[in-house]
């Protein structure tokens, strides 16, 4: 295949790309509902306190107890959001909430014991530095391994993904892209500290050079060059230094590939 065939995105690609559109376009649809999950929540809390008095003070404080702790920092702001909104609607005094005007008083007493910041984030994992380069976690071949295939010794680590897959940029970092005998067509993430990751063997690219984010689909996994089938050969390489295995690397940053 001519360099410039792989250039132009192919109706597999475009198929990607448009359900990678729908996929992101669902995700915003899901936060919606949160929103709107969370924007029910506070209205019960207005109702409880106007009816139960002080003890449903306790009530709303566990209720804002638990909603921080199931929504996730980004959606935090959305939270007081939603509650700014439901207060500004008691305000309104809309008919359907007409019950619950007062409500009004009570419920800007507890406001200060009301913050989701108010409660400690539950013991979270260290953040992984690096994400995946594909979606499916799982080796094949794994750094070091003899084959017939290869010249020496295997200078990267196998992702065994279909044709096609998203290649994402492990993390940020500028991309180049290349045509070599035996990689095939790749795509070279350099990373702020220098290193470099080789995505080889590919199909085609998304993102032929610039600066990437992590998690960016930079390219499609495929088979060119000195493959034997679709893969994601990908290499680790320090600054100044030949292919290191990519394994520890991942692991040292937090994220398990296998
Ligand atoms: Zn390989």
């Amino acid at each position: 295949m001519a360099p410039d065939a792989a250039a132009r995105p192919t109706r597999a690609e475009l198929r990607l790309a448009a359900r990678e559109q729908s996929r992101v376009q669902r995700r915003g649809a899901a936060k919606a509902a949160t929103r709107a999950a969370l924007f029910r929540v506070a209205i019960p809390s207005v109702a409880a306190l106007g009816v139960a008095g002080a003890a449903a003070v306790t009530v709303i404080q566990d209720e804002a107890g638990r909603v921080p702790a199931q929504a996730s920092a980004a959606d935090a702001p959305d939270n007081t959001a939603a509650k700014a909104a439901a207060q500004q609607a008691v305000a309104a005094g809309d008919p359907a909430q007409a019950s619950r005007s007062d409500a009004r008083q009570p419920l800007a007493g507890a406001q200060p014991t009301d913050t989701p910041t108010a409660q400690p984030t539950p013991q979270a994992a260290p953040q992984p530095k690096v994400v995946m380069p594909v979606a499916q976690h799982g080796l094949g071949e794994l750094f070091g391994a003899a084959g017939t295939h290869w010249a020496n010794r295997h200078t990267g680590i196998d992702f065994p993904v279909d044709g096609g897959s998203e290649v994402m940029a492990v993390t940020d970092g500028t991309i180049r892209t290349q045509w070599n005998p035996f990689y095939g067509y790749m795509s070279i993430l350099k990373m702020p500290d220098g290193t470099e990751a080789w995505y080889c063997h590919l199909r085609g690219y998304k993102i032929r050079k610039g600066p990437v984010k992590q998690g960016d689909v930079i390219a499609f996994v495929g088979s060119s060059g000195n493959s034997t089938g679709p893969h994601l050969h990908f290499e680790i390489r320090p600054p100044g230094s030949g292919p290191v295995d990519p394994l520890p690397w991942f692991l040292s940053n937090g994220l398990d590939p296998r």
